[in-house]
């Protein structure tokens, strides 16, 4: 067929031929370019945070002044609300507090990262509910609470690697799930 030929050169993994659709092999090979290229990106981008990061943290009265309470605190309640929107907007649950945290439970998948996400006071996950993980969650509340919105240039400098991440660690990684 002319057209799925011209596709196919254009193309060459997004048109498979049944046999190599059967083995699988079109699905695999784009999956793992992205994967790739977003390790790339994401590793830039870590590494641009860490530069930024690193550069206003020797200035010692502008880092004073973004974790003072007076800023940090307004920016945890910003992030609190934005938590409520998103977790309204997607929950299917009803939204209370549980074990230190505002559970935001029945969320898609796609609207969190691993078992969950907590934005400010709001956990938002599908149904990660056991003791250690809402324990995890509080303390990732309490420094959304001591650094309001630094924390998230500040998380993304910390790196993605779970295990290495000082919040990550400071949550506990056998009870956020990262080790067993
Ligand atoms: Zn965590």
């Amino acid at each position: 067929m002319p057209t799925l030929y011209c596709l196919s050169l254009r193309l060459p993994f997004a048109v498979p031929a049944p046999a190599d659709q059967q083995a699988g092999r079109f699905r695999v090979l784009p999956v793992r370019a992205t994967t790739v290229l977003m390790a790339i990106a994401g590793s830039r981008f870590e590494r641009g945070m860490n530069a930024v990061v690193g550069r206003v943290s020797r200035v010692r009265w502008f880092r004073a002044l973004l974790l003072h309470p007076v800023v940090a605190r307004p920016g945890y309640w910003f992030a609190t609300l934005c938590g409520l929107i998103w977790g309204a907007v997607l929950s299917l649950g009803r939204i209370r507090p549980q074990g230190g945290v505002i559970v935001a439970r029945k969320c898609p998948r796609w609207a969190f990262g691993r078992g969950g996400t907590t934005i400010g006071a709001v956990f938002l996950t599908r149904d990660a509910l056991s003791a250690g993980i809402l324990a995890h969650e509080a303390v990732h509340r309490a420094q959304w609470k001591r650094y309001g919105l630094a924390l998230i240039p500040l998380y993304i400098a910390a790196g993605r690697n779970g295990l290495t991440n000082r919040f990550e660690i400071e949550a506990g990684l056998e009870r956020g799930g990262y080790i067993r």
